[in-house]
């Protein structure tokens, strides 16, 4: 009788995980679509100087435009891009496109601002990265100024010596590297200035109470001043209300990102509020 179960049991888990297998083959074969087709967009958010509200900068974000599912987000498909390593060449899509529309903005007289772009662990560990980057910066004409790559933590960690290396060969063809999602990683602080890094960026955990809880607000507080202290520019992503962006300008936070001023939104939007400069909040 037990054994009769235990197949029965054994046919249940091997029936989910064919159907599961299947799900994740079918959504890896829409992706080698979607990268052929070019159903791949870059939706921006824009960052504002906290003092002032001035558009400095905008972090890109991929979007995909199933032709059968309408819009995805990232988290749907990222993860099985990761595993399977086709976020190389979406990465590199992403890139690409980023860097030629910001280039195209600067070359239409609009105000030039700093584009940032994700970058996945697995691109991170690379080989090609640093040749990948220097392709792309020679191909869209970009100043690297106007660049910066956000990587997490966590890529960091397991082999400090060779991610010091890899950031510094970034860092010399002249763009910016930030550290997105602060304070969630393996946060080890002493590597924290052995990084050749030009910005925090801290977690949106940290923003959504620092108006409700003051122990939140203290470690915002401690971020920003530790941003200050190491001389790097400091960002706040996931500001979605007056009091966080009121908390954020009284305490010194450069740059805010987030849905009290805007969602990400497609290119053509963004140039919009380029031209106008400022935003105030949406
Ligand atoms: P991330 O890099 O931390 O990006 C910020 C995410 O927070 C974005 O989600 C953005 O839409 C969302 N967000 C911004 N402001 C607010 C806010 O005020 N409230 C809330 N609740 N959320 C806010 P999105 O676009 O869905 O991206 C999710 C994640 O997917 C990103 O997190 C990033 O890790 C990854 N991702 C997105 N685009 C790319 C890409 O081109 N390449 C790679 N490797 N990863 C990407
Ligand atoms: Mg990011
Ligand atoms: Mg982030
Ligand atoms: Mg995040």
């Amino acid at each position: 009788h037990a054994k009769v179960s235990g197949r029965n049991q054994y046919q249940f888990f091997s029936k989910d995980m064919n159907a599961k297998a299947r799900s994740r083959l079918d959504l890896e074969a829409r992706l080698r679509r979607a990268l052929a087709n070019e159903e791949f967009a870059v939706f921006y958010q824009p960052k504002v100087r906290a003092a002032d509200s001035r558009i400095v900068g905008a972090e890109a974000l991929v979007r995909w435009l199933d032709p059968d599912k309408g819009l995805v987000s990232p988290g749907e498909f990222i993860p099985v891009a990761e595993e399977t390593g086709l976020i190389e060449p979406i990465g590199a899509w992403v890139l690409r496109r980023s860097c030629q529309q910001t280039k195209g903005w600067q070359e239409d007289g609009l105000m030039p601002v700093k584009v940032s772009v994700n970058v996945s662990p697995r691109q991170f560990r690379s080989r090609t990265l640093l040749e990948m980057v220097t392709g792309i910066l020679a191909e869209t004409g970009l100043d690297p100024r106007w660049l910066e790559l956000e990587i997490t933590e966590s890529m960091l960690m397991n082999d400090v010596e060779a991610a010091v290396r890899k950031m510094t060969a970034l860092r010399d063809l002249g763009l910016g590297l930030s550290i997105d999602d602060f304070g969630t990683g393996y946060s080890s602080l002493s590597y924290l200035g052995r990084f050749p890094i030009t910005t925090l960026k801290i977690d949106r955990a940290f923003i959504s109470d620092v108006d409700t809880n003051p122990k939140t607000a203290e470690i915002a507080r401690a971020i920003i001043g530790l941003s200050r202290g190491l001389n790097l520019e400091v960002v706040a992503e996931g500001a979605e209300v007056e009091n966080h962006v009121t908390f954020l300008r009284e305490n010194g936070c450069d740059t805010v990102q987030g849905y009290y001023y805007s969602r990400p939104v497609p290119a053509d939007q963004f140039e919009q509020m380029l031209a106008v400069g400022v935003l105030h909040h949406s």
